[in-house]
């Protein structure tokens, strides 16, 4: 930090001045490098924010903490922020996350899937499916609506009709998440213009 000064010898007004001197040195010096260390940490601190691509762990629970969705091991799920790509709640509550950082949060339905609609739960003639005596409950069918494909869920097979479900089958539920933020990059100019993530490293092939 403060070298000796060359030549001329060192008697006790010098090292009283060089002592002062290396003190005010030492005191600006950590000034200094405080700052230039705040600035570099502002920079390599990468974090959640519109056009980055987060790779995320994730264990989505019900109420009653049953699992209804998880990423596997070694199979994490990659999105794009602030292009809609995952349900509202979720995103906002990962805005400005960093790599490794581990959350539990719970998204009511007006953030997540939407409240149930008592008017999607409908009863359909048997003749407008295929195979209507394969038909069991639980079973799913895309439906083209003027909205749109919708998925129905089959909720009761009764005597002319089959009773169907159209909201989203998360839909009017408290969601119980558990995330990890594995990853972060940003996003290339083709995935932000896309709106969706190509890949881990942004250079999937796929059109
Ligand atoms: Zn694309």
């Amino acid at each position: 930090m403060v070298k000796r000064r060359q030549g001329g010898g060192i008697g006790r007004a010098h090292l009283s001045y060089w002592s002062k001197n290396r003190t005010l040195n030492f005191k600006s010096f950590w000034k200094y490098s405080l700052k230039h260390l705040f600035r570099l940490k502002g920079i390599a601190i990468m974090k959640v924010e519109k056009n980055k691509v987060v790779t995320i762990q994730y264990t989505l629970k019900d109420e009653k903490g049953s699992v209804l969705d998880a990423t596997e091991k070694g199979n994490p799920f990659l999105y794009i922020q602030g292009h809609q790509n995952i349900i509202p709640g979720l995103e906002s509550e990962l805005e400005g996350k960093a790599k490794g950082d581990v959350f539990k949060v719970i998204i009511p339905p007006k953030e997540g899937y939407g409240e149930t609609n008592p008017n999607l739960i409908q009863e359909i003639p048997k003749d407008q499916f295929p195979e209507p005596s394969e038909i069991q409950e639980g079973m799913q069918f895309q439906a083209d609506t003027p909205e749109g494909p919708m998925i129905l869920t089959v909720l009761e097979i009764l005597e002319s009709t089959i009773k169907v479900d159209g909201n989203h089958p998360l839909a009017g539920k408290n969601l119980h998440f558990e995330v990890e933020v594995i990853e972060l990059r940003d996003a290339t100019a083709e995935e932000i213009n896309h709106g969706h993530v190509h890949g881990q490293d942004g250079e999937a092939q796929h059109h």
